[in-house]
């Protein structure tokens, strides 16, 4: 399957400016004042954004991401400080996918995640999703929008009959991986539901019963039946967070027909 190709920026996207600036001493910021991205080094003392990197980090999974970032011409270690900054907060994923330039549009691809139009964004032949702008204000809208528009390629009946048949009869991993890949960004939008925060580990644990909602939704699911295997499985995995938040947060889930007793 060929995944669509996304860019991000660094500065004021992945990058916080504003968390180096605070630690820079007040002669410098003198020094350099209204021209603070030529201070040596600073580039290096820059920390992550609220939920950046969690978010790169799912993306990956549907998308095949690229590190597109504008160094200023008058300042030379900007240069090696964004390589070492992808190094340092990306190894994997940014491994040999930085790329840093002047002329963003001449860059092929679907979506520019960009808090400015300078440097040929303006001209980028894919969406600009204006980092920080409208119903881009952060990671988590900008997230949710990209889960959503995925735009997964509809897996055949037939197809997806084989895969249920070899996880439940097999307990066939590859299978399963296969039929997760089609319907995980379904899932995780089910996730967001119940998790607003990509950087709490209390995302992981959600989708992990998410993940373990959905298995048991394939070895309950009967292919003969009217429904299609996701509206079963959403099902199943609201349940199955349901089950965890509520002995989380002290509450006891009834079944409906107790409830109607209680009434
Ligand atoms: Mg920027």
């Amino acid at each position: 399957m060929n995944k669509k190709i996304l860019y991000v920026d660094m500065d004021g996207v992945l990058v916080d400016f504003q968390s180096a600036i605070n630690q820079l001493s007040e002669e410098t910021k003198h020094a350099y004042e209204n021209r603070l991205d030529e201070v040596p080094g600073i580039f290096s003392l820059m920390k992550p954004t609220k939920n950046g990197i969690e978010a790169i980090t799912e993306l990956y999974k549907y998308y095949e991401i690229y590190i597109l970032s504008t160094p200023p011409w008058n300042n030379p270690s900007a240069w090696t400080d964004k390589l070492q900054w992808v190094q340092k907060y990306l190894p994997k994923i940014g491994h040999k996918r930085l790329i840093l330039s002047h002329h963003k549009h001449l860059n092929k691809g679907d979506y520019l995640i960009d808090d400015r139009r300078a440097n040929g964004v303006s001209k980028f032949e894919g969406k600009h999703i204006f980092y920080g702008k409208g119903e881009f204000k952060n990671w988590m809208t900008v997230y949710k929008f990209l889960i959503k528009n995925w735009g997964f390629k509809k897996i055949e009946a037939k197809k997806e009959e084989d895969l249920i048949y070899k996880i439940t009869h097999n307990k066939d991993r590859k299978a399963l991986n296969e039929l997760y890949n089609f319907y995980g960004h379904i899932i995780e939008m089910v996730v967001l539901q119940y998790s607003d925060e990509l950087s709490n580990k209390e995302h992981k644990i959600i989708q992990s019963k998410a993940k373990k909602g959905f298995i048991n939704a394939i070895m309950k699911y009967d292919t003969e039946c009217k429904f299609q295997l996701m509206t079963f499985a959403i099902w199943i995995i609201r349940q199955e967070i349901l089950k965890y938040t509520s002995k989380r947060d002290g509450f006891k889930l009834l079944p409906i027909s107790r409830i109607k007793q209680i009434r």
